[in-house]
């Protein structure tokens, strides 16, 4: 079957849209480094375009009409747009779902230690890492702490030029004959992943007293490092050891994303898993004019790890806000809401494999996704026979085709790599319980889950605008 080149195919005013997409899209990965983040990001984003609030609308009874644009955010990490469309919800509506939780490691809820003058924090890692990719690279903190009074502490620390920056040792070559013979899965140990904080000794002179006029404690000069961090934190944050029992700190890597290649063809960056579908997702809801169909944009949290908890795609947070915007669109009934979602069509995005020429026995190349070759289809994910798998309808399939087709979006269908390598899941099959038609969708990406993953610029761009055609043609 024939392959278009993405870039082949763009005049320069093209070139440019694609230029301004892209430099959107890396303020967006930078300003989005963890759910929490990107919510903000997106809520600011989506607000200035005339987005309102689901609940101040449900507090105040106004209903809704076609052409209306609401959101509603559930625990800071994940969110429901809507923009109402022409036909009744109970038609069904085309739906755009992305996640927004990266691979990363989280901060444990007791971390902070001391060993040999050095202070750690503690972590346990979180989605599926290599985890001899982290060590040795310059890490950030992002995240939050609770204090038990309510109050929020918004920490980021290692993004700005002269912040300080974190690492995980690893062991130097000379010594590492053992370490080399282990698998790459046992070559860095899980509880090996701790992050280095601190190095310095707080001073205790002789004879010193603290506020009270007491010497300081003996434990406190045994911990001299650790004691050291306290202090900064309490003095920076008003944070207190305990205060990590209800923290939600995540490491990820420091830095920018990058354009990457002397052509400047690729970005390079952090999270662009899924973060890559929820942007051209986002993006593509806010520049569809008025549609016929209603139009819905989920971007969840909690893929990585099985779409679990309140902020995952298993939770009734999505189920409950279409019944809450059909209510203020005088359409609800149980039945109703039921009729719209098996009505629905849902490009169910995600990042895919591309194909990797340095790993090339991973892939079956007639079906594997091409870096620069378009938006991709996986009609199928999954591992083994598809287990765990959306299989979406072949009927499905044909129309997106024609839609796609029909507004010269370049795309290509794909499956995660050969068959009986590996495989992976997406948040197709929780959507499909509906009954509706969903498909797996999106862009192509090298290095996927390492600290730092690449994608093509035209597929970014391609994949926006097969979103636009998806919204504004879709109807099965
Ligand atoms: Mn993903
Ligand atoms: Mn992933």
């Amino acid at each position: 079957m024939e392959r278009k080149v993405t870039w082949e195919t763009y005049d320069e005013g093209q070139m440019k849209e694609l230029e301004a997409l892209n430099r959107e899209y890396r303020d967006f990965l930078d300003n989005g480094k963890t759910e929490r983040e990107c919510i903000d990001t997106i809520v600011n984003t989506i607000e200035a375009e005339g987005y309102r609030e689901l609940e101040s609308l449900i507090e105040s009874g106004a209903k809704l009409q076609k052409g209306d644009k609401v959101y509603s955010v559930c625990m800071n990490k994940s969110i429901a747009m809507f923009q109402i469309g022409e036909k009744p919800l109970t038609d069904g509506m085309n739906i755009l779902g992305a996640h927004i939780d990266s691979p990363r490691i989280d901060v444990k809820q007791n971390p902070l230690y001391e060993d040999s003058g050095l202070a750690y924090l503690d972590t346990h890692y979180y989605g599926g890492v290599k985890k001899y990719q982290w060590v040795a690279i310059p890490l950030a903190i992002h995240g939050v702490v609770v204090k038990k009074d309510g109050t929020i502490v918004e920490l980021n620390v290692g993004e700005n030029e002269d912040d300080p920056v974190f690492f995980v040792s690893d062991l130097l070559i000379h010594l590492a004959g053992e370490q080399l013979k282990k698998t790459a899965a046992q070559v860095i140990e899980g509880e090996a992943l701790d992050l280095i904080a601190g190095s310095r000794p707080i001073r205790i002179d002789a004879g010193e007293k603290d506020e009270e006029g007491e010497e300081p404690d003996k434990k406190k000069a045994k911990e001299a490092v650790k004691a050291g961090i306290l202090d900064i934190l309490k003095e920076n944050y008003e944070i207190e050891e305990e205060d990590f029992i209800s923290a939600e700190l995540e490491i990820v890597p420091a830095g920018k994303a990058r354009e990457a290649g002397f052509d400047r063809s690729m970005i390079l960056a952090y999270g662009q898993d899924d973060r890559v579908c929820a942007f051209t997702s986002m993006r593509a809801m806010l520049d569809v004019k008025e549609t016929e169909r209603t139009m819905c944009c989920i971007l969840v949290d909690k893929e990585e790890i099985g779409s679990v908890g309140a902020t995952g795609m298993h939770s009734r947070f999505f189920e409950n806000a279409v019944a809450e915007v059909m209510n203020l669109n005088g359409e609800y009934s149980e039945l109703n809401l039921r009729r719209c979602l098996a009505h629905s069509c849902m490009l169910s995005s995600d990042v895919s494999a591309g194909y990797d020429p340095s790993y090339a026995s991973c892939f079956e190349k007639k079906n594997a996704a091409f870096l620069g070759n378009g938006m991709v289809f996986n009609k199928f994910t999954g591992s083994r026979g598809k287990s765990g798998s959306n299989d979406a309808n072949a009927e499905y399939m044909a129309h997106l085709r024609k839609v796609m087709d029909e507004r010269e979006i370049v795309w290509q269908t794909a499956e995660l790599g050969k068959v009986d390598v590996g495989g992976g899941g997406t948040i197709a099959y929780i959507l499909a319980e509906y009954g509706m038609n969903v498909i797996d969708s999106g862009v192509a990406v090298l290095n996927m889950h390492a600290p730092w993953e690449a994608t093509s610029k035209a597929d970014v761009y391609e994949t926006y605008r097969g979103y636009m055609a998806f919204a504004e043609g879709a109807a099965l």
